[in-house]
Protein backbone atom coordinates (compact mmCIF):
# COMPACT_ATOMS: atom_id res chain seq x y z
CA UNK A 1 0.00 0.00 0.00
CA UNK A 2 1.41 3.27 -0.95
CA UNK A 3 1.38 5.65 1.93
CA UNK A 4 0.98 9.58 2.29
CA UNK A 5 4.19 11.15 2.30
CA UNK A 6 3.24 14.05 5.12
CA UNK A 7 6.46 16.10 4.30
CA UNK A 8 6.73 14.69 7.30
CA UNK A 9 9.28 13.56 10.62
CA UNK A 10 8.05 11.71 12.99
CA UNK A 11 4.45 12.70 14.58
CA UNK A 12 4.61 14.62 17.64
CA UNK A 13 3.87 14.09 20.78
CA UNK A 14 3.99 15.52 24.34
CA UNK A 15 7.33 16.88 24.85
CA UNK A 16 9.25 16.63 21.40
CA UNK A 17 8.21 20.39 20.62
CA UNK A 18 8.03 21.99 23.95
CA UNK A 19 5.30 22.56 25.81
CA UNK A 20 3.29 21.50 22.51
CA UNK A 21 0.94 19.20 24.37
CA UNK A 22 -2.45 17.54 23.83
CA UNK A 23 -3.89 18.22 27.18
CA UNK A 24 -6.97 20.11 27.30
CA UNK A 25 -7.32 23.80 27.03
CA UNK A 26 -9.61 24.17 30.24
CA UNK A 27 -9.58 27.77 31.06
CA UNK A 28 -7.03 30.10 29.86
CA UNK A 29 -6.62 33.34 29.29
CA UNK A 30 -4.00 35.10 26.36
CA UNK A 31 -3.55 38.18 24.22
CA UNK A 32 -4.44 36.21 21.39
CA UNK A 33 -6.31 32.84 20.56
CA UNK A 34 -5.37 31.01 17.23
CA UNK A 35 -7.77 28.58 15.74
CA UNK A 36 -6.10 26.10 13.38
CA UNK A 37 -2.34 24.75 13.28
CA UNK A 38 -1.76 24.97 9.65
CA UNK A 39 1.11 27.46 8.03
CA UNK A 40 -1.22 30.42 8.41
CA UNK A 41 -1.79 30.37 12.23
CA UNK A 42 1.69 29.18 13.26
CA UNK A 43 3.31 32.00 11.10
CA UNK A 44 0.81 34.47 13.27
CA UNK A 45 1.49 33.08 16.68
CA UNK A 46 5.39 33.57 16.00
CA UNK A 47 5.07 36.46 14.42
CA UNK A 48 2.82 37.87 17.99
CA UNK A 49 4.77 35.75 20.82
CA UNK A 50 8.29 37.15 18.94
CA UNK A 51 6.17 40.87 19.69
CA UNK A 52 5.74 39.89 23.27
CA UNK A 53 2.18 38.91 22.54
CA UNK A 54 0.92 35.47 24.98
CA UNK A 55 -0.96 33.27 22.01
CA UNK A 56 -2.70 30.06 22.43
CA UNK A 57 -2.73 28.01 19.55
CA UNK A 58 -5.81 25.12 19.32
CA UNK A 59 -5.30 23.00 16.75
CA UNK A 60 -8.52 20.26 15.80
CA UNK A 61 -6.00 17.55 15.22
CA UNK A 62 -2.18 18.02 14.23
CA UNK A 63 -0.34 21.02 14.09
CA UNK A 64 1.08 21.30 10.37
CA UNK A 65 -0.53 18.03 9.35
CA UNK A 66 -3.73 19.93 7.47
CA UNK A 67 -3.20 20.77 3.81
CA UNK A 68 -0.01 22.67 5.29
CA UNK A 69 1.64 19.58 5.47
CA UNK A 70 0.63 17.89 2.27
CA UNK A 71 1.51 20.48 -0.07
CA UNK A 72 4.12 20.67 -2.48
CA UNK A 73 5.79 23.38 -0.85
CA UNK A 74 7.13 25.69 -3.48
CA UNK A 75 7.50 28.97 -1.96
CA UNK A 76 7.25 31.45 -4.69
CA UNK A 77 5.80 34.40 -6.43
CA UNK A 78 5.07 32.67 -9.20
CA UNK A 79 1.50 31.61 -9.16
CA UNK A 80 1.27 29.85 -12.13
CA UNK A 81 0.19 32.45 -14.44
CA UNK A 82 -1.67 35.17 -12.63
CA UNK A 83 0.03 38.81 -13.11
CA UNK A 84 -1.45 39.50 -16.34
CA UNK A 85 -4.77 38.33 -15.17
CA UNK A 86 -4.61 41.12 -12.12
CA UNK A 87 -3.27 43.93 -13.81
CA UNK A 88 -6.38 43.27 -16.24
CA UNK A 89 -8.53 42.38 -13.51
CA UNK A 90 -7.51 44.60 -10.33
CA UNK A 91 -5.33 46.87 -11.90
CA UNK A 92 -1.17 47.29 -12.58
CA UNK A 93 -0.94 49.01 -8.69
CA UNK A 94 -2.73 46.64 -6.67
CA UNK A 95 -0.96 43.63 -9.31
CA UNK A 96 2.47 45.14 -7.70
CA UNK A 97 1.15 44.57 -4.47
CA UNK A 98 0.39 41.33 -4.96
CA UNK A 99 3.71 40.55 -6.38
CA UNK A 100 5.60 42.74 -3.91
CA UNK A 101 4.27 41.24 -0.95
CA UNK A 102 4.66 37.63 -1.76
CA UNK A 103 7.76 38.71 -2.25
CA UNK A 104 8.32 39.82 1.14
CA UNK A 105 6.73 36.46 2.21
CA UNK A 106 9.83 34.37 0.68
CA UNK A 107 12.56 36.79 1.66
CA UNK A 108 10.64 36.46 5.41
CA UNK A 109 10.58 32.95 5.77
CA UNK A 110 14.42 32.99 4.35
CA UNK A 111 15.37 35.28 7.17
CA UNK A 112 13.67 33.10 10.13
CA UNK A 113 15.54 29.93 8.39
CA UNK A 114 19.21 31.56 8.85
CA UNK A 115 18.25 33.57 11.90
CA UNK A 116 17.22 30.36 13.63
CA UNK A 117 19.36 28.01 11.83
CA UNK A 118 16.07 25.82 10.84
CA UNK A 119 16.71 22.30 9.89
CA UNK A 120 14.16 22.36 6.94
CA UNK A 121 15.40 21.90 3.54
CA UNK A 122 15.30 25.23 2.48
CA UNK A 123 17.14 25.84 -0.71
CA UNK A 124 16.52 28.86 -3.40
CA UNK A 125 15.45 27.59 -6.54
CA UNK A 126 14.40 28.94 -9.82
CA UNK A 127 10.75 28.24 -10.84
CA UNK A 128 8.76 27.82 -13.72
CA UNK A 129 5.85 27.83 -15.16
CA UNK A 130 5.68 26.34 -18.76
CA UNK A 131 3.88 26.16 -21.88
CA UNK A 132 4.28 22.58 -23.44
CA UNK A 133 2.41 23.70 -26.32
CA UNK A 134 2.80 26.90 -28.60
CA UNK A 135 -0.74 27.93 -28.29
CA UNK A 136 -0.42 28.76 -24.38
CA UNK A 137 3.15 30.20 -25.94
CA UNK A 138 1.21 33.89 -25.90
CA UNK A 139 0.18 33.22 -22.08
CA UNK A 140 3.47 32.76 -20.77
CA UNK A 141 4.87 35.48 -22.88
CA UNK A 142 2.52 37.72 -21.54
CA UNK A 143 3.23 36.62 -18.10
CA UNK A 144 6.48 37.53 -18.54
CA UNK A 145 5.50 40.75 -19.49
CA UNK A 146 3.09 41.60 -17.00
CA UNK A 147 5.72 40.75 -14.42
CA UNK A 148 8.66 42.67 -15.44
CA UNK A 149 6.09 45.82 -15.26
CA UNK A 150 5.50 45.22 -11.40
CA UNK A 151 9.55 44.66 -10.97
CA UNK A 152 9.71 40.98 -10.11
CA UNK A 153 12.48 38.84 -10.72
CA UNK A 154 11.23 37.36 -14.38
CA UNK A 155 12.55 35.96 -17.71
CA UNK A 156 11.57 34.22 -20.94
CA UNK A 157 13.09 30.80 -21.40
CA UNK A 158 12.77 28.20 -23.34
CA UNK A 159 15.29 25.33 -22.36
CA UNK A 160 14.58 23.80 -18.66
CA UNK A 161 16.12 21.16 -17.39
CA UNK A 162 12.62 18.92 -17.59
CA UNK A 163 13.18 15.48 -19.78
CA UNK A 164 10.73 16.90 -22.26
CA UNK A 165 10.87 19.53 -24.53
CA UNK A 166 9.07 23.00 -23.92
CA UNK A 167 7.64 25.57 -26.10
CA UNK A 168 8.42 28.15 -23.10
CA UNK A 169 7.96 29.32 -20.13
CA UNK A 170 8.06 32.25 -17.42
CA UNK A 171 10.88 31.58 -15.03
CA UNK A 172 10.81 33.53 -11.71
CA UNK A 173 14.67 33.51 -9.76
CA UNK A 174 15.60 33.11 -6.21
CA UNK A 175 12.30 31.59 -5.06
CA UNK A 176 12.69 28.48 -3.02
CA UNK A 177 11.45 25.27 -1.83
CA UNK A 178 11.47 24.11 1.94
CA UNK A 179 10.70 21.13 3.82
CA UNK A 180 7.00 23.00 5.55
CA UNK A 181 6.39 20.27 8.44
CA UNK A 182 10.27 20.53 9.88
CA UNK A 183 9.75 24.65 9.23
CA UNK A 184 6.43 24.46 11.53
CA UNK A 185 7.33 21.99 14.22
CA UNK A 186 10.76 24.36 14.52
CA UNK A 187 7.78 27.75 14.73
CA UNK A 188 5.80 25.59 16.96
CA UNK A 189 9.09 25.16 19.46
CA UNK A 190 9.22 28.83 19.60
CA UNK A 191 5.61 29.68 20.20
CA UNK A 192 4.77 27.64 23.54
CA UNK A 193 5.94 28.28 26.87
CA UNK A 194 5.95 32.05 28.99
CA UNK A 195 2.02 32.17 29.00
CA UNK A 196 1.64 30.33 25.39
CA UNK A 197 0.48 27.31 24.37
CA UNK A 198 0.05 25.29 21.26
CA UNK A 199 -3.02 22.39 22.00
CA UNK A 200 -3.24 19.49 19.47
CA UNK A 201 -6.60 17.86 19.51
CA UNK A 202 -8.60 20.54 20.45
CA UNK A 203 -11.42 21.55 18.46
CA UNK A 204 -12.79 24.92 18.40
CA UNK A 205 -16.75 25.19 18.06
CA UNK A 206 -17.27 28.43 17.79
CA UNK A 207 -15.81 31.73 18.79
CA UNK A 208 -17.83 34.92 20.37
CA UNK A 209 -16.80 38.80 19.64
CA UNK A 210 -16.44 40.46 22.79
CA UNK A 211 -13.38 42.26 25.22
CA UNK A 212 -12.58 39.64 25.78
CA UNK A 213 -13.58 37.44 22.74
CA UNK A 214 -14.34 34.11 23.58
CA UNK A 215 -13.29 30.80 21.93
CA UNK A 216 -15.29 27.79 23.15
CA UNK A 217 -13.78 24.43 22.94
CA UNK A 218 -14.83 20.81 24.03
CA UNK A 219 -12.43 20.65 26.67
CA UNK A 220 -13.01 24.50 28.14
CA UNK A 221 -12.97 28.09 27.12
CA UNK A 222 -10.06 30.57 25.93
CA UNK A 223 -10.34 33.97 26.52
CA UNK A 224 -8.26 36.54 24.68
CA UNK A 225 -8.68 39.93 23.46
CA UNK A 226 -8.41 39.06 19.59
CA UNK A 227 -8.74 35.63 17.96
CA UNK A 228 -7.19 34.48 14.41
CA UNK A 229 -9.04 32.01 12.80
CA UNK A 230 -6.95 29.79 10.41
CA UNK A 231 -8.61 26.60 9.66
CA UNK A 232 -8.18 26.98 5.81
CA UNK A 233 -11.69 27.91 5.13
CA UNK A 234 -12.91 29.71 8.55
CA UNK A 235 -15.48 27.71 10.40
CA UNK A 236 -17.34 30.75 11.12
CA UNK A 237 -20.41 31.30 8.70
CA UNK A 238 -19.84 35.02 8.77
CA UNK A 239 -18.07 36.41 6.03
CA UNK A 240 -19.71 33.92 3.89
CA UNK A 241 -15.94 32.42 2.70
CA UNK A 242 -17.31 29.44 1.95
CA UNK A 243 -19.13 31.17 -1.14
CA UNK A 244 -15.93 33.76 -1.96
CA UNK A 245 -14.60 30.71 -2.47
CA UNK A 246 -13.90 27.08 -3.74
CA UNK A 247 -12.67 23.77 -2.84
CA UNK A 248 -9.99 22.62 -4.74
CA UNK A 249 -8.23 18.88 -4.29
CA UNK A 250 -4.99 18.06 -5.97
CA UNK A 251 -3.26 14.54 -5.98
CA UNK A 252 0.61 14.15 -5.21
CA UNK A 253 3.14 10.95 -6.22
CA UNK A 254 6.65 10.71 -4.72
CA UNK A 255 8.63 8.52 -6.25
CA UNK A 256 12.74 8.13 -5.86
CA UNK A 257 14.81 9.94 -8.86
CA UNK A 258 18.45 9.43 -9.79
CA UNK A 259 19.75 12.67 -8.87
CA UNK A 260 21.54 13.07 -11.69
CA UNK A 261 18.45 13.04 -14.05
CA UNK A 262 16.39 15.02 -11.85
CA UNK A 263 15.07 18.19 -13.00
CA UNK A 264 16.58 21.66 -11.27
CA UNK A 265 14.12 23.88 -9.98
CA UNK A 266 9.97 24.02 -9.55
CA UNK A 267 7.65 23.55 -12.11
CA UNK A 268 4.45 24.11 -12.85
CA UNK A 269 2.28 23.74 -16.15
CA UNK A 270 0.08 26.36 -17.32
CA UNK A 271 -2.09 24.10 -19.55
CA UNK A 272 -5.42 22.35 -18.87
CA UNK A 273 -4.73 19.28 -16.70
CA UNK A 274 -1.00 20.82 -16.19
CA UNK A 275 1.80 19.31 -13.94
CA UNK A 276 3.14 20.71 -10.68
CA UNK A 277 6.94 19.11 -10.68
CA UNK A 278 9.94 19.11 -8.04
CA UNK A 279 12.46 17.38 -5.78
CA UNK A 280 12.70 16.95 -2.48
CA UNK A 281 15.74 15.38 -0.18
CA UNK A 282 14.76 12.38 1.20
CA UNK A 283 16.84 9.19 2.36
CA UNK A 284 19.53 10.48 1.67
CA UNK A 285 18.44 10.67 -1.95
CA UNK A 286 15.83 12.56 -3.60
CA UNK A 287 12.66 12.07 -4.55
CA UNK A 288 10.40 13.25 -7.32
CA UNK A 289 7.24 14.72 -6.04
CA UNK A 290 4.75 15.11 -9.31
CA UNK A 291 1.17 17.12 -8.64
CA UNK A 292 -2.01 17.52 -10.93
CA UNK A 293 -5.16 15.93 -11.73
CA UNK A 294 -6.74 18.80 -9.86
CA UNK A 295 -10.22 19.05 -9.77
CA UNK A 296 -13.20 21.19 -7.67
CA UNK A 297 -14.02 19.10 -4.81
CA UNK A 298 -17.49 16.84 -5.19
CA UNK A 299 -16.96 16.63 -9.32
CA UNK A 300 -15.19 13.28 -9.29
CA UNK A 301 -15.58 10.45 -7.53
CA UNK A 302 -13.67 8.00 -8.81
CA UNK A 303 -9.63 9.70 -7.42
CA UNK A 304 -7.54 6.03 -8.00
CA UNK A 305 -7.98 7.20 -11.77
CA UNK A 306 -6.27 10.49 -11.06
CA UNK A 307 -3.34 8.73 -9.33
CA UNK A 308 -3.13 5.96 -12.16
CA UNK A 309 -2.77 9.11 -14.38
CA UNK A 310 0.28 10.70 -12.34
CA UNK A 311 1.56 7.52 -12.33
CA UNK A 312 1.10 7.20 -16.25
CA UNK A 313 2.47 10.92 -16.32
CA UNK A 314 5.71 10.11 -14.33
CA UNK A 315 6.38 6.90 -16.51
CA UNK A 316 6.73 8.73 -19.69
CA UNK A 317 7.95 11.58 -19.08
CA UNK A 318 10.80 11.00 -16.27
CA UNK A 319 10.96 6.53 -16.98
CA UNK A 320 9.67 5.77 -13.12
CA UNK A 321 8.02 2.86 -12.61
CA UNK A 322 8.08 2.49 -8.90
CA UNK A 323 5.57 5.21 -7.11
CA UNK A 324 6.49 5.29 -3.45
CA UNK A 325 4.26 8.33 -2.24
CA UNK A 326 0.98 8.83 -3.21
CA UNK A 327 -2.03 11.86 -1.52
CA UNK A 328 -3.85 14.28 -1.83
CA UNK A 329 -4.83 17.38 -0.36
CA UNK A 330 -7.31 20.39 -0.82
CA UNK A 331 -7.18 24.16 -0.58
CA UNK A 332 -9.56 27.27 -1.23
CA UNK A 333 -9.38 29.41 -4.31
CA UNK A 334 -10.38 33.06 -4.00
CA UNK A 335 -12.90 33.78 -7.33
CA UNK A 336 -10.69 36.44 -7.80
CA UNK A 337 -7.49 35.30 -7.09
CA UNK A 338 -6.72 37.00 -4.60
CA UNK A 339 -6.58 35.77 -0.33
CA UNK A 340 -8.68 36.80 1.97
CA UNK A 341 -6.94 38.40 5.07
CA UNK A 342 -8.49 40.77 7.54
CA UNK A 343 -11.45 41.24 10.02
CA UNK A 344 -14.20 38.52 9.57
CA UNK A 345 -16.73 41.09 8.83
CA UNK A 346 -16.65 44.88 8.78
CA UNK A 347 -18.67 44.60 12.27
CA UNK A 348 -15.81 42.55 13.89
CA UNK A 349 -13.03 44.26 15.72
CA UNK A 350 -11.13 41.27 17.25
CA UNK A 351 -12.25 38.42 15.20
CA UNK A 352 -9.77 38.00 11.84
CA UNK A 353 -9.22 34.93 9.17
CA UNK A 354 -7.02 34.01 6.55
CA UNK A 355 -7.94 31.86 3.50
CA UNK A 356 -8.30 31.83 -0.13
CA UNK A 357 -4.92 31.00 -0.84
CA UNK A 358 -5.39 29.32 -4.35
CA UNK A 359 -2.73 27.08 -3.72
CA UNK A 360 -0.16 29.12 -3.04
CA UNK A 361 -0.60 29.19 1.00
CA UNK A 362 3.49 28.94 1.31
CA UNK A 363 3.84 32.60 0.36
CA UNK A 364 0.25 33.46 0.90
CA UNK A 365 0.40 32.10 4.43
CA UNK A 366 3.23 33.42 5.70
CA UNK A 367 1.84 36.84 4.27
CA UNK A 368 -1.57 36.25 6.66
CA UNK A 369 0.63 35.90 9.55
CA UNK A 370 2.46 39.37 8.81
CA UNK A 371 -0.71 41.21 8.20
CA UNK A 372 -2.90 39.87 10.78
CA UNK A 373 -0.04 40.31 13.64
CA UNK A 374 0.44 43.98 12.46
CA UNK A 375 -3.04 44.21 12.02
CA UNK A 376 -3.26 43.38 15.86
CA UNK A 377 -0.57 45.42 17.31
CA UNK A 378 -2.01 48.34 15.40
CA UNK A 379 0.68 48.92 13.29
CA UNK A 380 0.39 50.17 9.20
CA UNK A 381 0.67 47.37 6.93
CA UNK A 382 1.76 48.45 2.94
CA UNK A 383 -0.61 45.01 1.27
CA UNK A 384 -3.52 44.70 4.22
CA UNK A 385 -6.07 46.97 2.07
CA UNK A 386 -5.25 44.35 -1.40
CA UNK A 387 -6.12 41.52 1.17
CA UNK A 388 -9.08 43.06 2.72
CA UNK A 389 -11.04 39.88 3.89
CA UNK A 390 -14.51 41.88 3.96
CA UNK A 391 -13.87 43.66 0.88
CA UNK A 392 -16.44 43.63 -2.35
CA UNK A 393 -15.51 40.22 -4.03
CA UNK A 394 -16.84 38.08 -7.19
CA UNK A 395 -19.09 35.60 -4.96
CA UNK A 396 -20.51 31.86 -5.74
CA UNK A 397 -22.04 31.75 -9.42
CA UNK A 398 -25.52 30.48 -9.46
CA UNK A 399 -25.15 27.61 -11.48
CA UNK A 400 -22.66 26.74 -9.00
CA UNK A 401 -24.60 26.33 -6.00
CA UNK A 402 -26.71 23.72 -8.02
CA UNK A 403 -23.37 21.46 -8.38
CA UNK A 404 -22.24 22.47 -4.50
CA UNK A 405 -25.58 21.05 -2.65
CA UNK A 406 -25.94 18.29 -5.85
CA UNK A 407 -22.73 16.83 -4.17
CA UNK A 408 -23.87 16.81 -0.61
CA UNK A 409 -21.50 19.62 0.46
CA UNK A 410 -24.59 19.90 3.11
CA UNK A 411 -22.33 22.31 5.07
CA UNK A 412 -21.94 24.61 2.56
CA UNK A 413 -25.38 23.33 0.42
CA UNK A 414 -27.63 23.88 3.46
CA UNK A 415 -26.87 27.67 3.92
CA UNK A 416 -26.86 28.01 -0.27
CA UNK A 417 -30.09 26.76 -0.33
CA UNK A 418 -31.89 30.38 0.51
CA UNK A 419 -28.81 32.01 -0.69
CA UNK A 420 -30.06 30.50 -4.35
CA UNK A 421 -33.44 31.12 -4.18
CA UNK A 422 -32.88 34.95 -2.58
CA UNK A 423 -30.63 35.91 -5.59
CA UNK A 424 -32.86 34.18 -7.99
CA UNK A 425 -34.96 37.04 -8.12
CA UNK A 426 -32.37 39.31 -8.99
CA UNK A 427 -32.60 41.72 -12.07
CA UNK A 428 -29.09 42.50 -14.01
CA UNK A 429 -26.96 45.01 -11.47
CA UNK A 430 -29.37 44.93 -8.80
CA UNK A 431 -28.03 44.44 -5.51
CA UNK A 432 -30.10 43.41 -2.22
CA UNK A 433 -29.39 42.43 1.63
CA UNK A 434 -30.67 38.79 2.03
CA UNK A 435 -30.79 36.03 4.64
CA UNK A 436 -28.71 33.27 4.74
CA UNK A 437 -28.79 30.74 7.27
CA UNK A 438 -31.96 32.19 8.74
CA UNK A 439 -29.89 34.18 10.62
CA UNK A 440 -26.82 36.41 8.72
CA UNK A 441 -27.03 38.57 5.91
CA UNK A 442 -25.28 40.12 3.01
CA UNK A 443 -25.74 42.93 0.53
CA UNK A 444 -24.78 41.26 -2.83
CA UNK A 445 -25.30 42.31 -6.49
CA UNK A 446 -25.03 41.99 -9.52
CA UNK A 447 -22.70 42.03 -12.28
CA UNK A 448 -24.62 43.28 -15.89
CA UNK A 449 -24.29 39.65 -17.20
CA UNK A 450 -26.72 38.85 -13.64
CA UNK A 451 -24.81 35.48 -13.35
CA UNK A 452 -21.61 37.08 -11.48
CA UNK A 453 -22.55 37.73 -7.50
CA UNK A 454 -20.57 40.40 -5.80
CA UNK A 455 -20.60 40.18 -2.09
CA UNK A 456 -20.65 44.13 -1.15
CA UNK A 457 -20.66 43.21 2.87
CA UNK A 458 -21.42 39.95 4.83
CA UNK A 459 -23.33 41.34 7.92
CA UNK A 460 -23.70 39.98 11.13
C1 LIG B 1 -2.02 19.60 -3.69
C2 LIG B 1 -1.61 20.94 -3.18
C3 LIG B 1 -0.33 21.40 -3.44
C4 LIG B 1 0.06 22.64 -2.96
N1 LIG B 1 1.31 23.10 -3.23
C5 LIG B 1 1.66 24.34 -2.85
C6 LIG B 1 2.95 24.86 -3.17
O1 LIG B 1 3.77 24.20 -3.78
N2 LIG B 1 3.24 26.13 -2.80
C7 LIG B 1 2.33 26.91 -2.13
O2 LIG B 1 2.61 28.08 -1.86
N3 LIG B 1 1.11 26.42 -1.77
C8 LIG B 1 0.76 25.17 -2.11
N4 LIG B 1 -0.46 24.69 -1.79
C9 LIG B 1 -1.35 25.51 -0.96
C10 LIG B 1 -0.98 25.45 0.52
O3 LIG B 1 -0.62 24.14 0.87
C11 LIG B 1 -2.16 25.93 1.37
O4 LIG B 1 -2.61 27.18 0.87
C12 LIG B 1 -1.79 26.11 2.82
O5 LIG B 1 -1.14 24.97 3.31
C13 LIG B 1 -3.03 26.39 3.66
O6 LIG B 1 -2.61 26.63 4.98
P1 LIG B 1 -3.66 26.92 6.11
O7 LIG B 1 -2.89 27.29 7.31
O8 LIG B 1 -4.69 27.87 5.60
O9 LIG B 1 -4.46 25.55 6.29
P2 LIG B 1 -4.06 24.17 6.98
O10 LIG B 1 -2.65 23.85 6.80
O11 LIG B 1 -5.06 23.16 6.50
O12 LIG B 1 -4.30 24.46 8.50
C14 LIG B 1 -5.60 24.61 9.04
C15 LIG B 1 -5.65 23.85 10.33
O13 LIG B 1 -6.88 24.15 11.00
C16 LIG B 1 -7.27 23.00 11.71
N5 LIG B 1 -8.69 23.12 12.04
C17 LIG B 1 -9.76 22.98 11.21
N6 LIG B 1 -10.90 23.15 11.91
C18 LIG B 1 -10.55 23.40 13.20
C19 LIG B 1 -11.29 23.65 14.39
N7 LIG B 1 -12.62 23.68 14.39
N8 LIG B 1 -10.60 23.86 15.54
C20 LIG B 1 -9.25 23.84 15.55
N9 LIG B 1 -8.50 23.59 14.45
C21 LIG B 1 -9.15 23.38 13.28
C22 LIG B 1 -6.95 21.86 10.75
O14 LIG B 1 -6.86 20.62 11.43
C23 LIG B 1 -5.63 22.32 10.16
O15 LIG B 1 -4.52 21.78 10.84
C24 LIG B 1 -0.87 23.45 -2.24
C25 LIG B 1 -2.15 22.99 -2.01
C26 LIG B 1 -2.54 21.75 -2.48
C27 LIG B 1 -3.94 21.32 -2.23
Amino acid sequence: MIQPLLLSSPPLSPGTTGDVTTHAPLNITADVAIVGGGIAGLTAAFLLKRAGKTVVVLEANQIAAGTSGHTTAKLTSLHQVIYADLIKEVGEEKARLYGESNQAAIEQVATWVAEENIDCDFSRQSAYSYAETHDHLDQVKAEVEAALRLGLPASFVQETTLPFPIAGAVKFEHQAQFHIRKYLLHLAQQIAGDGSYVFEHTRVETVEEGAPCRVITQQGVVQASDVIVTTNLPILDQGLFFAKSYAKRSYIIGAKIDPARAPQGMFIGVEQGYHSIRTTPHDGGLLLMIGGEGHKVGTVTHTEKNYQKLEAFAHERFGIDAIDYRWSTQDYVSFDKIPYIGRLTPFNEHIFVATGFSLWGMSNGTLSGMILTDAILGLENPWASLYDATRATPFLKPESLKENISVGVHWIGDRLKGLQSSTAALAAGEAKVLTVDGKKSALIETKPDRFTLFLRSALT
